[in-house]
């Protein structure tokens, strides 16, 4: 078996190892996108999706139980924001097409 480094890809030996390293490890994982219809690329990290993701869900359990008091307002707009935000990971920003290829792209962080 062996273990690879998520940022870089890297193959090591033990899960000891893998994990030193990773601590270490300045390279950046981030994923690249493409819009087909108008040529714009832009990026984002999947950390940033899980947190929005995980965001917008709460936001809306929180929004939907206190639909009727200002907090739940205040949440409800907030999740608004949150799916606003995920358009990013799966529309063009520039254009709004879904039509977009991704790819996972990694760097050195300098
Ligand atoms: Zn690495
Ligand atoms: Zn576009």
């Amino acid at each position: 078996m062996v273990w690879i480094c998520d940022k870089c890809n890297k193959e090591f030996a033990s899960a000891r190892e893998c994990a030193k390293h990773e601590k270490n490890c300045n390279f950046v994982n981030e994923i690249k996108c493409k819009c087909k219809e108008c040529g714009n690329v832009w990026h984002y990290l999947p950390e940033e999706e899980n947190t929005i993701r995980s965001q917008a869900k709460n936001n809306a359990l929180i929004g939907l139980g206190n639909l009727f008091t200002p907090t739940g307002a205040f949440f409800s707009n907030k999740s608004i924001d949150a799916q606003k935000e995920l358009t990013k990971f799966s529309k063009c920003p520039k254009c709004g097409s879904a039509n977009i290829t991704k790819e996972n792209h990694n760097f050195e962080k300098k």
